[in-house]
């Protein structure tokens, strides 16, 4: 047996690593069983190279609580290590890295913000367990090594009898940290941070009911099999082909993503770049609703199919947080403050990356199925003004696909707008003017004679879209929105529009007489002309203050 001490200056780690990560304490299960993936995965490489001459099967991962014992085991068939390299990853290298860590982060760590994004490794475990032990036996031909190490920086090391290949690490879990002894607690994490790791990872059992064979007695009763209960997928949708993917695997997946989520998302995008950084992930368009602030289900942040976030603050730009999904990069810098990660040249790089594809994505939908866009168009409408309101480059791409509703369904471009209105509005050598409604029924008598005089009126109703409005006016001059209860709607009148009487003199005095017996003169507004030749020869209105004088 060999005693010594862990390399290591600063002279107990352990109550610095407790004191830094408290916020974080139930990360530890994560980076234990990323170094178990990671084992396991390296094994695989390794035999695939014939580097390891062994039957490298289906391995799994296998977490257990053993709550009498106040232990928790995390048992993988991975590499395993010889003695040596124990000596050499956990006493030595692991906790360089940790020294590291704290020496950078004295005083940084305080700020929560880094902590949850911090990988701190093995040692990790320290956070609640007051012991760890390390049963190991390498693939390589040599005997098993025990390291057990108490949180002081002595550890123990000595052979063991371990036979089958892998890792198994033991937790005795502190006092203080006994929720990680309860089932539940370690279900829920495992679902948070594992769901979706590559290799399939154990938690208990479960019974299964088989299928009846098809020529079943009509008594019979189906037969129960106890069956490892695998919590994860390893095989999740963003890290295949989107050519291998049908339109229902992707709502398959969103349901997989967001189990409480039973509204179907409006569309998808996959994402899949390996240069000039490595990106995959799928983002999905929710309806949205005009309460931004409640939003639980959130797009996930993940490296390599661990799950590290879902604060994507500073990697996605502001107005796509509203979006959901999973981004997976290795190449996105973790344990840095968010206001560095903003700075950060890959991260910009990949922000205004997912921009280009989202507005690519809007582009074709728009492009292919105009209809069905115009359908969705309510239900995504914040996050795309949202969106040319706070990135340039998205207001570039979207003033092709953005539409502007009239009260009456119909949708324009801006492009479109502006060649109707261009054609009509002869008199406007400087802007053209279309008019808006803001609240439908408020300005229904202005709409309605605003309408009357041929006017289209659009609809434009939410808070975001009035600041829309400013930013097209200013940025593109050519058409200025004007709301269609304002006083000057009336000098719009094109010049050329003289009226157009269809009625002969004789016929107006006639009928003139006539509408004043019956119509109160106070309330309603007789017109005996029209704008359109098409139009009725005589209109009554309701002007706004006239309806209001009603009541
Ligand atoms: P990192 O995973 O970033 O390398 P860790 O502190 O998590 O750092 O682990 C240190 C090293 O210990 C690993 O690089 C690996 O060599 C070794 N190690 C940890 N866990 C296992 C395991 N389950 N099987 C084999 N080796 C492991
Ligand atoms: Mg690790």
């Amino acid at each position: 047996m060999t005693k010594g001490n862990i390399n290591v200056s600063v002279e107990n780690i352990f109550p610095l690593i407790k004191k830094f990560l408290y916020s974080d304490h139930e990360i530890f299960l994560r980076e234990l069983i990323s170094n178990a993936t990671d084992a396991t995965l390296k094994l695989k490489h390794l035999t695939s190279v014939g580097e390891a001459k062994i039957e490298y099967g289906n391995p799994i991962i296998e977490v257990k609580v053993d709550k009498k014992g106040k232990k928790l085991h995390i048992i993988d068939q991975g590499l395993g290590m010889t003695a040596d390299e124990v000596e050499k990853y956990i006493n030595e290298v692991a906790f360089s890295g940790a020294e590291e860590f704290l020496d950078k982060y004295k005083d940084s760590a305080k700020d929560t913000g880094i902590i949850g994004h911090f990988g701190l490794g093995f040692y990790s475990a320290f956070m609640v367990a007051e012991k760890v032990e390390i049963i190991t036996k390498s693939f390589k031909d040599e005997p098993a090594a025990h390291w057990t190490c108490d949180g002081s920086p002595e550890f123990t090391l000595e052979p063991h009898d371990k036979t089958e290949r892998g890792t198994e690490i033991i937790l005795h879990i502190a006092d203080d940290s006994k929720e990680f002894l309860e089932d539940s607690r370690i279900s829920a994490l495992l679902k948070k941070y594992n769901k979706f790791m590559p290799i399939p990872i154990k938690f208990g059992t479960k019974e299964e009911t088989l299928p009846l064979p098809e020529d079943a007695k009509k008594d019979a009763k189906p037969e129960k099999v106890t069956v490892d209960n695998i919590i994860n997928n390893p095989n999740p949708a963003w890290t295949k082909q989107p050519t291998d993917l049908e339109d229902q695997d992707y709502k398959d997946f969103y349901r997989e993503l967001y189990p409480m989520q039973f509204e179907e998302p409006l569309f998808h995008i996959h994402l899949n770049v390996d240069y000039p950084f490595n990106l995959t992930g799928i983002l999905y368009f929710p309806k949205m609703t005009n309460d931004l602030n409640i939003q639980k289900d959130k797009i996930q942040l993940y490296q390599n199919q661990v799950f590290v976030t879902d604060n994507v603050e500073g990697i996605v730009p502001e107005f796509l947080t509203m979006l959901r999904g999973v981004i997976d990069s290795p190449d996105i810098p973790l344990n840095v403050s968010r206001s560095y990660l903003q700075a950060d040249g890959a991260v910009k790089k990949i922000s205004s990356y997912i921009t280009r594809k989202v507005a690519d994505k809007l582009k074709s939908l728009f492009n292919n199925n105009r209809e069905d866009f115009e359908k969705k168009w309510d239900d995504i409408k914040i996050v795309i003004e949202y969106g040319m309101l706070s990135e340039e480059k998205f207001f570039e791409k979207a003033d092709a696909f953005a539409l502007y509703p009239t009260v009456d369904g119909k949708y324009y471009t801006y492009d479109e707008l502006y060649n109707k209105i261009k054609a009509n509005q002869t008199d406007k050598d400087d802007n053209l003017v279309i008019l808006y409604a803001a609240d439908k029924d408020a300005q229904h008598s202005y709409i309605e004679a605003a309408k009357a005089k041929g006017y289209e009126v659009l609809l434009l109703d939410s808070p975001i879209v009035s600041h829309l409005m400013q930013k097209l006016e200013t940025s593109k001059e050519k058409i200025s929105f004007s709301r269609v209860d304002a006083d000057h709607i009336d000098s719009l009148i094109k010049k050329d529009d003289t009226k157009i009487s269809k009625l002969t003199e004789e016929q107006k005095t006639e009928l003139d007489t006539l509408l004043k017996e019956v119509i109160p003169s106070e309330k309603f507004m007789v017109q005996l002309e029209s704008m359109d030749s098409d139009a009725a020869p005589f209109m009554i209105t309701q002007p706004e203050f006239m309806r209001r004088m009603k009541e």
